[in-house]
């Protein structure tokens, strides 16, 4: 970045709200499924149907809202956004305008170099209706048009001009996507479009307070293409200033094969709107009591938790950031950590054999075979000694396979530690004699080659042998 000009960014996030309906009639709002089966009378926009509102939709909504500390408005309005697009059949869309659901929240992203919060402001929060979608490559030359996610329910998080960094763009974009998921109000998929990005972006010369002119970014399909599209749109205009020349206010759109920005031949930010009050939806009138009910009803914010684990498992900043990432996967960690009394062998497992186990099958943890009372027995096995630590990772891929307790994985399969003295002597006997080399050279004092017999005796009892036992009846004889 120049020091001669200061990025300003302000981010729109559409999220699809996680309802089994539409805002507005009762299709399915599911994703995938053959095109234009979910539709009916209202959400193709024939004549004489009229919208009924999805409570559901509301109550997302305003949890969505309250997670993000933003004041829910007792009363909002509906509004027609009229334009013309092929996958737009009313020819409006049902947005709110003036009176929006909700308005000033912030979302935390990290800390300034002198340890200071930095926050970044939400405008408002209002819901609105999904567009249809417009299919370009289906049938050479012609734009087919496939309206199930027509009426979709979606909200709209409109950021303050607080960005200033590429970084910081895709820290908001995490942390937004981090804190919905936790408050479940939608899938957070930029995949399947169930989270939507444009970015309004203008520069100017640092500690000047009017604002430069601004375009909007659109098109980006991940958080890496928002902070690549802010880096390139930011350098164009710096140019533009640079060689004399002015920033116009436009609509751009991310090309990620070729890494820059074009001009949107559709120019719709130029649109007038028409803004106008929905006639047929009364106001949305909220009653505070359900407001105060919806909000005691909060799950703990990925902040919260981070602070509560940190302090409960003792565990470092990196250890809690991994863990937190999704809430499923700090759930499954608390339950094994809870059960096990131990955070940190929690960690390790959940981060290490649970996440490579996942990996492997590609299954979500809420849906893994092992469930964390399961693990949190397997490592009271290890802290007991009934079960070596390298008889667990055994112990542990057949509980996966199979989805049996570990107590009973490690008596089938023979993997119960063996402390008696008899059989780790009888093992520590035959190793000596198999590599007598070392033999001699150790009972001769060389007391390094110590690890080196234990290991051989572990491998020799298939991990069962207990180590201290082995390293105890070693010393005696190495004397
Ligand atoms: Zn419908």
């Amino acid at each position: 970045m120049s020091g001669k000009y200061e990025m300003v960014v302000g981010l729109e996030v559409h999220v699809q709200l996680k309802t089994r309906t539409k805002a507005f009639c009762g299709c399915s709002a599911d994703f995938g499924a053959p095109p234009n089966m979910n539709t009916c009378p209202v959400c193709l926009a024939l004549p004489g149907a009229l919208p009924v509102l999805n409570e559901h939709a509301v109550e997302l909504a305003v949890r969505a809202a309250l997670g993000l500390g933003c004041k829910v408005n007792p009363i909002s309005v509906f509004a027609r956004k009229n334009y013309f697009y092929p996958d737009l059949p009313k020819g409006y869309q049902i947005s709110q305008f003036d009176q929006p659901l909700a308005t000033g929240g912030s979302v935390m992203i990290g800390k300034t170099e002198k340890g200071t919060d930095i926050q970044i402001g939400i405008t408002r929060l209002h819901m609105e209706e999904d567009a249809g979608k417009s299919i370009h490559d289906r049938y050479p030359g012609e734009i087919a048009i496939d309206l199930n996610r027509s009426g979709v329910p979606l909200i709209e998080i409109v950021s303050e001009p607080d960005i200033r960094t590429p970084a910081g763009a895709g820290a908001y974009l995490r942390t937004l996507k981090q804190i919905l998921q936790y408050l479940d109000v939608s899938d957070v998929s930029m995949e399947e479009g169930s989270l939507r990005v444009d970015a309004n972006i203008s520069v100017r010369p640092p500690g000047q307070v009017k604002l430069g002119t601004k375009t909007e970014v659109k098109n980006m399909n991940s958080f890496s293409a928002v902070e690549k599209a802010l880096a390139a749109e930011y350098t164009r205009q710096c140019a533009l200033l640079d060689s004399g020349g002015r920033v116009e206010q436009q609509t751009l759109l991310w090309d990620g094969a070729r890494d820059t920005v074009r001009p949107s031949r559709t120019k719709e930010g130029s649109h007038d709107y028409r803004y106008f009050e929905e006639p047929d939806l009364r106001p949305l009138m909220l009653d505070a009591k359900w407001i105060e009910h919806l909000g005691s009803e909060l799950p703990e914010l990925p902040d919260e938790r981070k602070k509560r684990l940190t302090e409960e498992y003792g565990l470092s900043t990196v250890e809690v950031e991994q863990l937190t990432a999704h809430s499923d996967l700090a759930e499954y960690f608390e339950g094994v950590a809870r059960a096990s009394a131990d955070g940190k062998a929690s960690y390790n497992w959940v981060m290490g054999e649970v996440q490579a186990a996942l990996r492997a099958s590609g299954e979500e943890i809420s849906r893994f075979r092992v469930r964390p009372a399961d693990l949190a027995q397997m490592l009271n096995l290890v802290r007991d000694g009934t079960v070596s630590h390298t008889a667990a990772k055994t112990v542990f891929a057949k509980m996966v396979e199979t989805g049996k307790p570990a107590a009973q994985v490690a008596a089938d399969e023979g993997l119960l530690q063996v402390g008696d003295e008899g059989a780790i002597a009888t093992w520590i006997e035959e190793v000596l004699q198999e590599h007598p080399e070392e033999a001699t050279r150790y009972l001769g004092g060389e007391k390094k080659l110590q690890g080196v017999l234990v290991g051989f005796v572990m491998k020799k009892s298939k991990g069962r042998a207990d180590p201290k036992r082995v390293n105890q009846l070693l010393s005696t004889r190495g004397g």
